[in-house]
């Protein structure tokens, strides 16, 4: 078994704890710190290890390892960019893209009822991997703030992070 930082894989660490069972290739080691962008690493792995959903021809879609909501996606430049105004006219078609498309399956598989969509900018902004840009997309349904984050900085999500980029790479390639 080999042990990773989870430094190396995609995803702003929030610091909450989870209920359910971690990703199969997560060992969360802060001792065993690699260096490396985990937005360059991930597509480096397999699509499952790596909790890709689809790789475009400029960017590329990953299930974010510590999401906000279920279904919590992200969509990256596969060049190591910054920010917004760094990407090329193609990235940025590329990015609003696959964010379209991205809320399309994500409607149609977890029937979400809303979305937040965005991009922080900097570490002053809030972004856990300044280095290299990422569009947040982030599922939304009635009532879904339940009480644990509050109580037990402990949220509950109800599906594997494996299991949702299974489903949603299935769909990728029927939905429109
Ligand atoms: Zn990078």
């Amino acid at each position: 078994m080999n042990i990773e930082s989870s430094d190396v894989f995609a995803g702003d660490d929030d610091g909450l704890q989870r209920l359910w069972t971690p990703h199969r290739m997560v060992y969360l080691n802060k001792a065993d710190d690699r260096n490396g962008c985990a937005f360059c690493v991930a597509p480096e792995r397999s699509d499952e290890d790596g909790l890709i959903v689809f790789r475009g021809e400029h960017a590329y879609v990953i299930v974010n390892l510590y999401p906000y909501n279920s279904g919590h996606l992200m969509v990256c430049p596969n060049r190591h960019v910054s920010t917004y105004d760094l990407a090329t006219p193609e990235e940025v078609a590329e990015i609003g893209a696959l964010t379209q498309k991205a809320m399309r399956v994500l409607t149609a598989v977890i029937g979400c009822a809303g979305f937040n969509l965005g991009m922080n900018q900097g570490e002053v902004a809030g972004a856990g991997i300044h280095e290299h840009l990422h569009q947040h997309i982030v599922p939304r349904w009635p009532n879904d703030s339940n009480f644990f984050p509050i109580i037990a900085k402990t949220k509950a999500m109800p599906r594997l992070l494996g299991e949702i980029r299974e489903l949603l790479s299935q769909h990728w390639s029927v939905e429109s």
